[in-house]
């Protein structure tokens, strides 16, 4: 190999890993210490009044597209879609406990679903974009989109809270 090409190829090398690095700064978090969130007490925080560019310095770009602007993650892709582990997922945006695991089921659609939200953590919405009627969920403290809630689910509920994976972060009991 000339040195010539051995230049070239240390440079594609260097390229290559910048790439990844910059991958790994934009990953989404899937728990609260990985997130934002551990760096304040998310208590005293107005976040109604946060702003698209604040949010855009917090959270990741996927994050953004499902959670602020109300879009949909594609299905089967998901971190928290298998999560079996104890505790609460908690707005990804705010931090407020909002499903607890007890609750979790897997509905075979692809997004975490649960059969139950905890008290007073989610507001409910009429959506009808797409020709539908659906009942929308959001954040109740910073109005993060979550997803959908259908009445196909499993007792004791019948609710089926199906709930965008980047929209979640998980956390020890407690929340946080
Ligand atoms: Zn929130």
């Amino acid at each position: 190999m000339s040195p010539r090409l051995i230049a070239l190829f240390a440079v594609l090398v260097t390229l290559a890993a910048g790439l990844g690095l910059a991958r790994a700064a934009t990953a989404t978090a899937t728990t609260v210490p990985e997130s934002h969130l551990a760096q304040l007490d998310p208590d005293t925080v107005d976040w109604k009044a946060k702003t698209a560019d604040y949010w855009a310095s917090v959270l990741s770009p996927e994050q953004v597209r499902v959670c602020r602007d109300a879009g949909t993650e594609r299905p089967f892709t998901g971190a928290h879609l298998h999560t079996q582990d104890k505790g609460v997922f908690v707005c990804s945006s705010c931090g407020l406990p909002l499903f607890d695991k007890k609750t979790k089921f897997d509905s075979g659609t692809g997004w975490p679903s649960f059969y139950d939200a905890l008290p007073d953590a989610i507001s409910e919405h009429t959506d009808t974009a797409y020709g539908m009627v659906r009942t929308e969920l959001r954040c109740a403290r910073c109005d993060a989109h979550l997803g959908h809630v259908f009445n196909d689910g499993p007792p004791p509920t019948g609710k089926r809270y199906c709930i965008n994976s980047v929209c979640l972060l998980h956390a020890p009991k407690g929340g946080k």
